[in-house]
């Protein structure tokens, strides 16, 4: 089996237009235009695991407390606080459960991940444990920022979504959603990507009206959004 940094490649031929690369649960789904000529598609496939491969290298050199897996005594970043992972079996259990005192997190899980796309099931387990346990605080965390800031009125609700192709998203009704991985990110990048959904409640394009009401109220949106890339 093919793997790309560990990470298992599968390779779909889809009647499309563009070809795409995807990481999710430790594999790489590479879709390529099944119209293209077999030279041209083993051209899409080198560019996009180059891509991928940078995106995969890059990022572990970069943040070693942004979680790529999870292994017991690991130290990882939560909303900006440095914590200590414990991964305990509990045979018995039929899904993960999770407890946080302090610093300390306890992921409970069925059995302890052996392959690398096991660990990426139990990583996006425990991202939406945590985005459960945490969406009040990242209510009032954004509700805080639009007070000292864009003061919307439309604001009604913020949680967090286990979104991976986008870092947030915002309704017309008020509603703002932000990417489950941000809680793991380095808190001013979970600050920059609230406040640009909280402008998109004021200017729903990315007109220049829209930057400049960014960048009245951060003035590092631009490196803000390079170092997101850096992220998974
Ligand atoms: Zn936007």
């Amino acid at each position: 089996m093919e793997t790309i940094e560990g990470y298992r490649i599968e390779i779909l031929y889809l009647r499309k237009k563009n070809s795409s690369a995807q990481i999710r649960d430790g594999r790489v789904t590479l879709r390529i235009s099944s119209r293209l000529n077999s030279r041209d598609r083993t051209r899409h496939i080198d560019t996009l695991l180059a891509k991928v491969k940078k995106r995969l290298t890059a990022h572990c050199q970069t943040d070693e407390l942004y979680p790529l897996n999870l292994t017991d005594g690991q130290m990882i970043r939560v909303l900006g606080e440095r914590c200590m992972l414990h991964l305990e079996a509990a045979p018995k259990r039929k899904h993960p459960g999770l407890k946080i005192k302090g610093q300390a997190i306890l992921l409970t899980v069925p059995a302890l991940p052996v392959t690398l796309e096991e660990n990426q099931v139990l990583l996006r387990q425990f991202r939406q444990l945590m985005s459960k346990k945490k969406s009040d605080w990242l209510f009032d965390f954004v509700a805080e920022l639009n007070e000292r800031t864009v003061k919307s009125r439309k604001l009604k609700r913020a949680g967090f979504r286990e979104q991976l192709s986008r870092w947030g998203s915002c309704s017309r009704t008020g509603s703002i959603n932000i990417s489950s991985r941000l809680i793991f990110c380095p808190v001013h990048l979970l600050e920059y990507v609230c406040l640009h959904e909280l402008c998109h409640l004021v200017q729903p394009d990315h007109s220049v009206e829209f930057w400049n009401l960014v960048d009245k109220f951060t003035p590092d949106a631009k490196q803000s959004r390079r170092e997101l890339k850096q992220y998974l």
